[in-house]
């Protein structure tokens, strides 16, 4: 004889609809708005197309560390820096240049733990690099934040960036193979060399990588110090190649 099967008709029969209702509420609650003014977003982004089309691209940039130059040069130009003094790393790729609102979006999410700030501009980020066919690395490297800093801050931004890139991308994200051993002061208003004695030493490769090809993952590349810093450390423990991908590069 087949047993009857275990199942209340009653709360059956009820649980697809309830779902479907708390299923309709949450999409209500979390549709897509515009975080700049408010209007529906486009796609999945907190962004509408209007205020998505007026982010300041960094389209015209050094070919290596993406410093944003004149329109008027031409496509692979480098910086004087980088004419002087090449970066460690293999090239620098940023979404946007740091300008209205790009600090609004990039500073709300810093200070103000606003993760959908975060994975919305890391999503743009993605997007800029897939339109861009940049080249992929092997992993994802975030750059590390000192435990002290991530236990005043709850959360690492660079991360949370990767960890868009990495599942837009389909890419790995190492968050343990690498460690900030000093707490350095904050780079703002210090000057280029003053940032890059400043960085001297802060990350310390703990475990070999098992990737030729690394990309570290940052908020903004300011002048470039803590990114190059990272990549050297890279670079003497056996990897390859560094590129950078970042949300924005500071004129
Ligand atoms: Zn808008
Ligand atoms: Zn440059």
């Amino acid at each position: 004889m087949r047993e009857a099967p275990l199942q209340n008709p009653a709360v059956e029969g009820h649980q697809p609809v309830l779902r479907r209702l708390i299923e309709q509420a949450l999409q209500q609650f979390y549709a897509p708005t515009c975080v700049l003014c408010g209007a529906p977003g486009t796609g999945d982004l907190d962004l509408c197309e209007g205020c998505l089309a007026d982010l300041p691209t960094n389209r015209h940039c050094c070919s290596h560390c993406s410093l944003p130059l004149p329109a008027e040069l031409p496509a692979g130009t480098l910086c004087g820096s980088c004419q002087h003094r090449p970066p460690p790393f293999a090239v620098c790729r940023t979404a946007f240049r740091y300008e209205d609102p790009v600090p609004t979006l990039v500073g709300g999410a810093k200070y103000r733990a606003r993760m959908n700030l975060l994975r919305l501009l890391g999503q743009c980020l993605a997007l800029d690099l897939l339109e861009r066919n940049a080249e992929r690395p092997d992993l994802l490297l975030p750059v590390p934040l000192h435990p002290r800093r991530l236990r005043e801050r709850g959360y690492n931004q660079a991360l949370e960036i990767a960890r868009v890139l990495g599942r837009e991308l389909s890419l790995r994200v190492d968050k343990r193979s690498c460690a900030r051993v000093l707490a350095t002061t904050p780079q703002t208003g210090l000057e280029h060399k003053e940032r890059r004695r400043n960085v001297r030493g802060a990350f310390r490769v703990l475990r070999p990588l098992d990737a030729p090809w690394v990309t570290i993952v940052d908020d903004v590349v300011t002048t470039g110090s803590t990114v190059s810093e990272l990549a050297r450390a890279l670079l003497k423990s056996g990897v390859e190649r560094v590129d950078v991908w970042a949300l924005a590069r500071t004129p």
